[in-house]
């Protein structure tokens, strides 16, 4: 524990100094971070996101950037309403530099369809941005690592719909005691630094390819975010 806050400090300080920005420290999950981005003031989105980037590829002595192939910072429109993070990029996402290409992506894609949506009017990214090896999940401390630039990318799309793609978004975002059988499908609306976005979570879809009788409840906070955006004016 004690080890864990001391290796966050350092993260944390490590990206702050970079940015020259001040750093608030708080141990609610959502605010662990509480990012000050006022080195991105008067930068447009595009250019805060190029920023942003530039700062994870300065990431050192990390064993998944050190594994990887690319960096998979995020794709589809940087202006739109709804974001998507997922898990972490796999073995065609790191080939590719571009995060849900492979399978679980082309479901992803799919599910994304049946509520009228694409890449074009979503953002998608992933709580760590370099693939994990062997698909493993990211470790608490790989997860740390990468909290504050995932908070920032957040702040930046700034979007009112957040849909967490299976348990590591939801405990990354919300808190690590939440089961995302139990909080799937439930609106919370949380600040993260400057955004406060509507969120919901549901079940990943690489969890979907090997559990499809869960697709049912997929659909169900399918139809919440359409229902949302409506109510939203999105
Ligand atoms: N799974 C994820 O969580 N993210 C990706 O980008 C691909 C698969």
């Amino acid at each position: 524990m004690k080890k864990n806050l001391n290796q966050k400090l350092i993260n944390l300080i490590e990206y702050y100094t970079l940015n020259n920005t001040s750093l608030i420290l708080n141990d609610k999950p959502i605010k662990r971070s509480a990012n000050n981005i006022s080195s991105f003031v008067g930068q447009s989105k595009k250019q805060k996101l190029d920023k942003l980037k530039a700062d994870i590829q300065l990431i050192k002595k990390c064993e998944l950037k050190q594994n990887a192939t690319n960096l998979v910072f995020g794709d589809g429109n940087i202006n739109a309403k709804i974001m998507i993070i997922g898990e972490g990029p796999g073995a065609n996402e790191d080939i590719e530099g571009k995060p849900f290409v492979g399978r679980a992506g082309k479901l992803l894609d799919q599910m994304l369809a049946a509520i009228n949506l694409d890449r074009t009017n979503v953002y998608i990214t992933n709580v760590v941005n370099y693939r994990p090896p062997s698909n493993r999940k990211p470790t608490e401390e790989e997860i740390e690592r990468y909290f504050p630039y995932l908070t920032s990318h957040i702040q930046i799309i700034n979007p009112k719909i957040l849909l967490l793609l299976g348990s590591t978004a939801l405990n990354t975002l919300i808190g690590n005691e939440e089961v995302i059988s139990k909080a799937r499908g439930k609106w919370i609306q949380k600040k993260i630094g400057s955004a406060s976005p509507w969120i919901i979570a549901s079940f990943h879809p690489a969890f979907l390819m090997r559990q499809p009788e869960q697709k049912k409840q997929s659909w169900v906070d399918l139809k919440m975010i359409r229902q949302k955006s409506k109510t939203l004016k999105i």
